[in-house]
This record gives structure tokens, C-alpha cells and sequence, in this order.
């Protein structure tokens, strides 16, 4: 089995969010599993990005009335993956992966559309047909419609598109369209067309083989209108070729008894010991230690929740001694929101605004409890991250939070590992941390059995490969 995993960003080389996690872990899975399996990414340049390698080949791309270079590096992930890096300087020599100061750059239709007939020109190049292109969200989506229009006869792999977010789709004006190299025909309801605009993700809906997003119940939910943004109803449509596969976590990297980042290493064995991250978490952020902690590690954005959160907070204030550590960035409103409450109840809420690896490992093994008040969630990973390190999460019970936390008011057969709320109010957010905060107090071992519960929890990338392999084969067969 030959895979060819394209992601607009990869973890080590470039990462904004959770795809960068993904393209740069499941590989690792696949391989351990014996697939054939290359990674191609673009060559961002930004500050944060690692996108070197070694020259490996160079051709031209037919793109926008004109001949574009696309010159290729290769690196690879643990020395085993190969990994082929493309490089154009008009399109890719930028400071920011998609954008600048919260702005898109405005050609993102070009630079991704180059991407995109680029990648498929390299499988030419290098003579390597793999049986699936695996496509990731709108920036790669190209790949399921240049192939369909312009390789079909050269190049025999099926296409698999995975949805990490539906949120972002790509979606441009039509005049990009002849600028693609494409013709009208796509702009058509049943193709491209959206609402008068192009959407690059809707063209990988409609080209590819299979779709699949990050967990069964948000790859329900996006055939609704609530989550499904505009898109819901060609998912629906089409939902005989769409299904859900739970992300997993890096092993390598989340793991409490290795973990080189947290105060105090342990394992279910030793489950004691992860007070003693506690006690340090409390001195680094001046909370009392014998309180019950919450923490958050999120970005500060609409979808995670921030709107019901910070007033169910406040109200946890009013009627339990609590506290709250907070880390997160992103909407210039909720940064503000949550400093001005760490300021406000400063004996009861440390807060920093920004981004920080280490803090998060940290958070993540010192506090009691984890929230993840989300309005929709694909899959979440700091939920099944927190569930590793012991520390049972309050969640709202929508996409993966439904999938991998279970609650003791729930009918299955798995062992309650954390609490569940539905509706998306600041009361039901409330009273479910209230709820943990009663357990937590009143009854330790009840709470204990819910950590060791977590942490038994199998969120390895090996379950999620398995099940990405067999739908390999269920379209390449
Ligand atoms: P999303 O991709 O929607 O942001 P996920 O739960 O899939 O959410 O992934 C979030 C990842 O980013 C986790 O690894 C989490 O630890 C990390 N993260 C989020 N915010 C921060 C932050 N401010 N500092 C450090 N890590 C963060």
C-alpha cells in the first residue's frame, strides 16, 4: 500500500493547529504498520517554520497563463518518512502560513491551487503512483479536482479527503476560476459553485473517492445545518462515501512517565505522585494547593466556548472555593475577557494570554480538572491529552468530546472517565463543573477511579491508523 499524505502543514516543519499534529503522527502510525507512506508539504518561510531539506528534483507547473517552478527538498520524519517539501518563492516566501495580522493573504486561491497541480505533477515526476493521495481541508483540496479534470488517464490513485475543520473551506471569488487553469463547467451547484464564490473544499467533497472527518459524531453532525456550513447538505447527499475516524495523540510526546517537560513524572502506578505537580503548578501561579484546580489550554476562538465559559466561572467563584488556570491566545475579546478576570479574582484565577508548550504540558498534569466547553469539536486533542495525564475533563457533548469521554450518567460499557454537558448555556457549563467539583470533594476515590480510567484509555495514533488503512483499501481495491 502506497500512501502520499498531503497536508498544508506538518508537524515538526510548520504547525498553526491540530493538522499539523496529525499529518506529522499518522504517517508514523502508518509506517509502523508497514504502508508506504511520503508526506508533501509546501515550503512555508515563517519565523516559526522548519521547512528544510536537501534538493531532490525541480519541474514546471502550467499555472495562471504562465510557467511556475516548483523546486523540491526532501527531508523526513524520524529519518524513516520521506517528506518532499515544495518550493516557490511567489507563493510560499511569506511570513505567515495563510495570512498576516489576522488577514488572509488574498491570493491563498493561487498559492494553494499551485500547491495542489503541484503535488500531482511531482507523483509524475518521481514516477510514484501511490494508491491514495490522502488530501487534508481546503488547502489541498485542489488535488481531488486537478486530478479529476487534468490526470485522470496518468494518474490511477483514488483520493481521500479528511475534514479536520469544516469551519474553513476555501472559499474565493469565481474570477480565480480561468486562473486555475479551470473552466466554467465547475461553476456549477453539483461542482465548485457556493453561494456565488468558488470553494475549493466543496470540489474535494464532490471529486474525491472518500471523505472522512476526525470522529463518528461530528462526521453526523456536519450533515446538519447547525454544523455544517452551507455544506451539510452535499455531505448529506453524499454520506455513502463519508466517515468518522477518531484522530489520536503522539505517544511519544504525551506521556506522564516520560514526559521531560512536567515537574514530577509517574504512571498509573504511581498515581500519587502527580500532586507533586500540583504543589508546583500552585507555587509557579500562586493559587492556594488545597483548593480543587481547573485548567484550560485552547485557543481563544468562538468554537472553543469562551462565551458560556467565562460566566459559568464567575458563578463557580460565587459558590465554590475553585480555581482556575487559563492558557490561550487568539480573539483580541477573549484574551481580554480572561486577563481582566485573573486581574479581577487574582486569588482564584491565573491566567496567561499566549502560546506556550511547556506551560501546557504542565497544566495539563497540575490541575484536577480539564475543560473543554466547546461549541462544535471535531475531534479535540487536549481532552484526550488531559485523560492521559490523569486529569479527568468537563466537556460539552458534541464531535470527539462525545466519542472519547464518558460520563457516569451515560449507558456504556466503558468506565466513567470525566463529565458531559449538552446544552450550549453558561448554566449547563456551570453545573457540570459543579458537578466535579462535588465528586472531587465528596467522594476521592470515585474521582480517582475516573483518572485511572483515562489514563487506561487507548488514544494512540496505532487504532486510528488501523482504521484509516482499511479505508485505504476499501477505495483503492
Ligand atoms: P484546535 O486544533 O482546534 O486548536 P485541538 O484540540 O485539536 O484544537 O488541538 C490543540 C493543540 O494545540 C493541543 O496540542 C494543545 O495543547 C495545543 N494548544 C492550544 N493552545 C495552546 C497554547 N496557548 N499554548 C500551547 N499549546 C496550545
Amino acid at each position: 500500500m502506497k500512501v502520499l499524505i498531503v497536508s498544508s502543514e506538518v508537524v515538526p516543519f510548520a504547525k498553526t493547529g491540530g493538522l499539523a499534529d496529525v499529518a506529522g503522527a499518522l504517517p508514523k502510525a502508518l509506517k509502523a504498520k508497514g504502508v508506504d507512506v511520503r508526506v508533501v508539504m509546501p515550503k512555508h518561510d515563517c519565523p516559526n517554520c522548519k521547512c528544510e531539506g536537501e534538493y531532490l528534483t525541480h519541474f514546471g507547473v502550467e499555472f495562471d497563463g504562465r510557467t511556475e517552478t516548483a523546486v523540491v527538498l526532501e527531508t523526513s520524519i524520524d529519518g524513516k518518512i520521506p517528506v518532499y517539501i515544495i518550493d516557490n518563492k511567489n507563493f510560499f516566501s511569506r511570513p505567515g502560513l495563510y495570512g498576516e495580522s489576522g488577514k488572509d493573504y488574498d491570493d491563498n486561491a493561487l498559492r494553494f491551487g499551485f500547491f495542489s497541480k503541484a503535488v500531482l505533477e511531482l507523483c509524475l515526476n518521481m514516477d510514484f503512483i501511490p494508491d491514495v493521495l490522502h488530501i487534508n481541508d481546503w488547502q489541498s483540496a485542489m488535488v481531488a479536482v486537478y486530478k479529476k479534470v487534468f490526470y485522470e488517464d496518468k494518474i490511477s490513485s483514488k483520493v481521500l479527503l479528511t475534514i479536520h475543520n469544516l469551519q474553513y473551506q476555501g472559499v474565493f471569488d469565481p474570477l480565480f476560476l480561468p486562473r486555475l487553469g479551470l473552466g466554467w463547467d465547475l461553476f456549477d451547484m453539483e461542482k465548485l459553485e457556493f453561494y456565488g464564490k468558488i470553494n475549493f473544499l466543496k470540489g474535494a467533497i464532490v471529486f474525491s473517492d472518500a471523505i472522512n472527518t476526525v470522529s463518528p459524531t461530528y462526521a453526523k453532525e456536519i450533515q446538519t445545518p447547525e454544523f455544517g456550513y452551507g455544506l451539510d447538505g452535499i455531505l448529506k447527499h453524499l454520506n455513502y462515501k463519508l466517515y468518522g475516524i477518531l484522530n489520536g495523540i503522539d505517544y511519544d510526546v504525551w506521556n506522564p512517565k516520560t514526559d521531560p517537560l512536567i515537574w514530577e513524572n509517574y504512571d498509573v502506578q504511581t498515581l500519587e505522585k502527580k500532586q507533586i505537580n500540583k504543589k508546583e503548578l500552585a507555587k509557579y501561579t500562586n493559587l492556594p494547593e488545597n483548593r480543587m484546580f481547573f485548567g484550560l489550554v485552547s485557543r481563544l476562538v468562538d468554537q472553543k466556548g469562551l462565551d458560556i465559559l467565562i460566566p459559568a466561572v464567575k458563578e463557580m467563584i460565587k459558590y465554590t472555593d475553585a480555581c482556575f488556570v487559563f492558557l490561550g491566545s487568539g480573539q483580541p475579546e477573549y484574551e481580554e475577557e480572561v486577563a481582566k478576570l485573573s486581574k479581577e479574582f487574582s486569588d482564584r484565577v491565573w491566567a496567561k494570554i499566549g502560546y506556550d508548550n511547556e506551560l501546557a504540558h504542565k497544566i495539563y498534569v497540575g490541575v484536577d480538572a480539564f475543560l473543554v466547553p466547546s461549541k462544535f469539536e471535531p475531534c479535540g486533542l487536549t481532552q484526550m491529552i488531559s485523560m492521559r495525564y490523569g486529569t479527568p475533563p468537563v466537556v460539552r457533548n458534541t464531535g470527539g468530546l462525545a466519542d472519547t469521554v464518558v460520563d457516569p450518567n451515560e449507558d456504556r460499557p466503558e468506565a466513567p472517565c470525566g463529565i458531559k454537558f449538552d446544552d450550549y448555556t453558561a448554566h449547563a457549563c456551570f453545573a457540570a463543573m459543579k458537578r466535579a467539583y462535588e465528586i472531587y470533594t465528596s467522594s476521592p476515590s470515585t474521582w480517582r477511579d475516573w483518572m485511572t480510567a483515562g489514563m487506561r484509555k487507548d488514544f494512540s495514533f496505532s487504532s486510528s491508523a488501523e482504521e484509516y488503512i482499511k479505508l485505504y483499501k476499501k477505495i483503492s481495491s
